[in-house]
């Protein structure tokens, strides 16, 4: 079962997912830039529509509170153009943590996620069908964060709705996934986002190796990192047997990015970086895995004994 804005479906009926995005975000507060506010709700239509178009059937919308949620908006969206969206509770990482929530301990934030797991985001009745993006700063996890991620894992346990993260240029991945595995959290309900921006393939493999689900989830990203090396690693992880682990997006989070402004949108993954795949002589078979199979299973909220 996946939960979504609208309700709850079957992981057999999410279809092609976009596993890692946001439609409506506001990051200004700390990014002081306005090009990282997305609030234009008819620009979000048209950019959801291009999706719907390209074969889109569902995205998890991983924009928590403090970075601009709006969950009545999201599910007005779903409404108007029949894509199913997740969306999330959860915080961010430093700096982007509610002030609300500052000095918050483990259990403190399991207490606030289960809430809104259990009884909705605020009064609107919409629930959660994930617990993310919860992150790590570059190359160090902040005290605050480690609460946070672990706070995260405490509510997953308690809920079963799985946990995706927010890595800094993929680094810390293997130490989110210790302090998650450390909780018993379960392999299949593990996402360790924007793993295609680590550059050491060791460290993907590391994290690959344990059995969790990674994002490939920055395509189109060209800024960061070049499609092609994501293609080139992404190919040798598939050769080596790990492509029921990988998890595909764009994480569009600025106006730049979106199409009416020039930008890849929604639809790069499968307009651009699926093809590129098949040329490279992937089969048919990966494809639906990476699209649709594996983010089945990655979202299913498990029943806990
Ligand atoms: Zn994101």
């Amino acid at each position: 079962m996946i939960q979504t804005v609208r309700g709850k479906i079957k992981k057999e009926d999410l279809g092609i997912c976009a596993a890692h995005e946001h439609l409506s975000i506001d990051l200004s507060r700390i990014k002081n830039d306005p090009d990282t506010i997305l609030d234009d709700e008819a620009g979000m239509l048209s950019e959801l529509e291009h999706f719907y178009k390209a074969g889109g059937r569902s995205m998890i919308e991983l924009t928590n509170d403090g970075m601009g949620r709006d969950v009545q908006r999201l599910k007005r969206l779903s409404e108007q153009t029949n894509v199913h969206i997740v969306t999330c509770t959860g915080f961010y990482k430093d700096p982007f943590i509610p002030e609300f929530a500052h000095g918050w301990d483990r259990d403190e934030f399991a207490k606030h996620f289960i809430d809104e797991i259990e009884n909705g985001i605020g009064e609107t009745g919409i629930l959660p069908g994930i617990i993310g993006e919860v992150g790590t700063s570059l190359n160090e996890i902040k005290p605050i964060e480690k609460e946070l991620i672990i706070g995260a894992g405490k509510a997953s346990i308690a809920t079963g709705v799985p946990v995706t993260t927010h890595t800094t240029l993929g680094t810390m991945g293997i130490e989110q996934v210790d302090m998650l595995f450390s909780l018993r959290v379960p392999k299949n309900q593990i996402i360790i986002g924007h793993q295609d921006l680590n550059t050491s393939k060791e460290e993907v493999l590391e994290v690959l190796k344990t059995g969790v689900f990674i994002g490939f989830d920055t395509i189109g990203k060209n800024n960061y990192r070049p499609d092609e090396e994501r293609i080139d690693f992404l190919l040798d992880f598939v050769s080596r047997g790990f492509h029921k682990q990988i998890l595909l997006s764009a994480d569009l989070t600025r106006k730049s990015h979106w199409k009416k402004h020039g930008g890849p949108g929604y639809d790069i993954v499968l307009k651009e970086f699926i093809p590129a795949l098949i040329e490279r002589g992937v089969s048919d078979e990966v494809i639906q895995d990476l699209l649709v199979h594996n983010p089945a299973h990655a979202f299913s909220i498990k029943e806990r004994l």
